[in-house]
């Protein structure tokens, strides 16, 4: 079976980068139980697994034949054709990332960069991180705005899911395709593989002790207002209108502080009284996220100066529960 090999075309370096998403099946909380993998502009970024699908995308492998790849799981242009690798191709990748370093996102870091050879990057402010969760020393480290390697992927910070959050920018189209067409801006497609700071549906957990509610916020802030033209989230669908998307969550969060102040006014002294009146749903296996959350906010909060001083207290004896 040859899947959709006609249809496909084999990218030459004068193209524009396109999103490859692979879904891959994860020990996650995630609604769908998979986390997306990436590659976009050379750049494999979440290899949160090994499969045949990824290693097809990527090239490596047995994988690569076209059949393997079809079907479930691959989004984007034919998984299977483009980066096949042979003795003219050293790297099947440029360079290998992660949008941060929680468990459902790096697990295959370590095997792909053995199979291809590729440099590993990490957010330079946190590249200890990276190593204790991958096995592996990061070869490069990136701060805000840098290019990763040679490609034209650049790093966004977006810390507040997790402090060493990074998201991916890269611009397709705009002309200078080498067909002779006229730059026209207006043809740009700006896309962020924007990992666990936003989904399309529902919302991700912002949690203390590593998750800063406020820093989410502003990544959030940030990313609304950059005129993306999708993202592609570390969980579940790409997310077509960037702005509408992040919006939403940040109102779910303000909603979700309105509720923790009105717990606290409503007389709470103690994050399970917090808990109890701020969610009002069954919580029934989420109670450690939900818990998590409700200290991020309180921390949040603590922090603004909105709430009295001993909650300090009160969420240190939390701590040593
Ligand atoms: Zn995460």
């Amino acid at each position: 079976m040859t899947g959709n090999r006609e249809g496909s075309t084999r990218p030459t370096p004068t193209e524009p980068p396109e999103v490859t998403r692979v879904e891959i099946p994860v020990d996650t909380r995630a609604p769908g139980g998979t986390t997306n993998a990436y590659l976009v502009g050379g750049v494999l970024v979440d290899p949160a697994a090994r499969t045949d699908a990824l290693d097809a995308a990527v090239g490596v492998g047995d994988a690569v034949s076209v059949g393997d790849a079809g079907g479930t799981g691959v989004e984007g242009r034919d998984a299977g054709t483009p980066h096949a690798v042979d003795a003219e191709t050293p790297h099947a990748i440029d360079a290998i990332a992660v949008t941060h370093v929680h468990p459902d996102h790096v697990g295959a870091v370590a095997a792909y960069a053995e199979l291809t050879d590729a440099p590993v990057v990490a957010h330079a402010d946190y590249p200890d991180r990276l190593a204790d969760a991958t096995g592996i020393e990061p070869d490069e480290t990136v701060r805000d705005g840098d290019r990763i390697g040679e490609t034209a992927v650049r790093a966004v910070e977006t810390p507040g899911h997790a402090a060493d959050h990074l998201a991916f920018a890269v611009a397709s189209g705009g002309g200078g395709t080498g067909d002779g067409e006229v730059d026209d801006d207006a043809t740009e497609r700006r896309d962020l593989i924007c990992g666990d700071l936003a989904v399309a549906e529902g919302s991700v957990v912002v949690g203390a002790p590593d998750g800063d509610l406020g820093e989410y916020l502003a990544s959030l802030r940030r990313v609304r207002d950059a005129d993306f033209d999708r993202l592609w989230p570390g969980h579940g669908p790409p997310i077509g209108d960037p702005a509408a998307a992040c919006q939403r969550l940040i109102d779910h969060r303000l909603a979700r502080e309105r509720s923790v102040l009105g717990a606290i006014e409503g007389g709470a002294r103690d994050v399970d009284a917090v808990l109890e009146t701020a969610y009002e749903k069954d919580l029934s296996g989420v109670e450690d996220l939900a818990r998590a959350t409700v200290v991020a906010h309180l921390e949040k909060l603590l922090a603004e100066r909105r709430i009295d001083e001993v909650w300090r207290e009160r969420l240190d004896r939390e701590d040593d529960c």
